[in-house]
């Protein structure tokens, strides 16, 4: 906290500075909340202060220490043993969102059922609470469950942004910017490479992706234990394989007017273990001009960039538009595709 204020120039009161520091949370403390932590840490204008796992949450109004958080949801399996900060709960978002005083929440859950992110979103709205939520939900079925919220979102006072990781979230951004050449769009194509050196480190995420396999769906991969998950993943040699997923950068594309979604594919390539990206992660966005000329647009992502980068750094960009948004008293849920992040510094 006092790292935050002293990187501040001087003469400015350490009171007004205090108010518009943005106090964030954020529910899920796997691999993406875990990450979430540190990509917040160096921030002068977030102040990371509440986050949440199965079992219990952390709560700190001065600020919480990832170093600290993390050891502790690490040695012993839950946030709320972290002393002092700590409380154990079976229903740590409910209590988080009525002890915490939060302006805005990432929510890196597993969306497993796959409509758990919006029961979290109506938990928000029931508690009365107001301020940015920010998701980076992968599925087109499970935005789709968000948007029947859209109204409620907004009588309610919050302002969600919705899928706002990396796929969907900056690669459907980059797109809807690339489109901006062209008079008609053919096709966006989006292929992700990822690699990570175990596959616990991203239990949810890996669990979702099996369950774009042929053969599986997410009830199916949910009910998995962790040996049936290893024992596929030795036939694989650690390496999934996914093509024509049903994620929603399709519908987003959509809502923004860019494209229909039938001309939208995503696919990838994951291996489990290796953190080296098995392939360059890319969007591709083919169109005609003006003039008649068929064209692609490629934004490929640096390969030293992690999967946690590429997310967690967008999720927190669109954090701060959402925050501005709802300063001007503007709710409801917003698309990555529809709004440009903002850089958190
Ligand atoms: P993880 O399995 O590593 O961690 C999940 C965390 O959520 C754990 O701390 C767990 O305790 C907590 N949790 C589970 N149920 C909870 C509950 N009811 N209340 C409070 N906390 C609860 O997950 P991960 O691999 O970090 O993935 C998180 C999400 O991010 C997944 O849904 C994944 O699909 C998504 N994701 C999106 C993108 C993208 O580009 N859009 C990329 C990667 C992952």
């Amino acid at each position: 906290m006092l790292d935050k204020l002293t990187h501040q120039p001087h003469g400015v009161n350490a009171k007004a500075l205090e108010s518009k520091l943005v106090r964030v949370g954020v529910l899920g403390f796997g691999g993406l909340g875990q990450a979430a932590a540190r990509v917040l840490a160096p921030k002068r204008e977030m102040l990371w202060v509440a986050a949440a796992d199965q079992k219990g949450y952390a709560y700190e109004s001065a600020g919480l220490n990832p170093d600290n958080c993390i050891q502790t949801y690490c040695s012993q399996g839950s946030l709320g043993h972290l002393e002092p900060g700590g409380t154990l709960s079976n229903h740590s978002i409910q209590d988080l969102i009525e002890t915490a005083s939060v302006d805005g929440y990432f929510l890196a859950l597993p969306n497993l059922p796959n409509t758990f992110m919006a029961s979290v979103a109506r938990q928000f709205i029931q508690a009365g609470w107001q301020g940015v939520l920010v998701d980076a939900l992968k599925r087109t079925s499970a935005l789709q469950e968000l948007l029947t919220l859209k109204d409620e979102l907004q009588e309610a006072g919050i302002t969600y942004m919705n899928g706002c990781g990396a796929t969907p979230g900056l690669l459907t951004a980059a797109a809807a910017l690339a489109a901006q050449s062209y008079a008609e769009i053919h096709s966006v194509n989006i292929t992700f490479g990822v690699g990570i050196a175990n596959w616990e480190a991203y239990r949810a995420t890996i669990r979702e992706d099996i369950a774009h396999l042929p053969g599986y769906d997410v009830e199916r991969a949910k009910e998995m234990s962790d040996a049936q998950i290893e024992a596929l993943l030795d036939q694989t040699n650690g390496i999934l394989k996914l093509e024509n997923m049903e994620h929603a950068d399709d519908v987003m594309l959509e809502l923004a007017g860019i494209c229909s979604r039938d001309r939208v594919t995503v696919g990838g390539v994951v291996d489990t273990r290796n953190s080296k990206k098995p392939l360059s992660t890319n969007v591709q966005v083919t169109g005609r001009t003006f003039e008649g000329k068929i064209s692609t647009h490629t934004f490929t992502l640096g390969d030293e960039t992690s999967m946690a980068a590429n997310v967690c750094g967008p999720a927190f960009g669109y954090l701060k538009a959402g925050i501005s948004l709802h300063q001007r008293g503007i709710y409801g849920l917003f698309t990555a595709a529809e709004i440009m992040p903002q850089f958190v510094h």
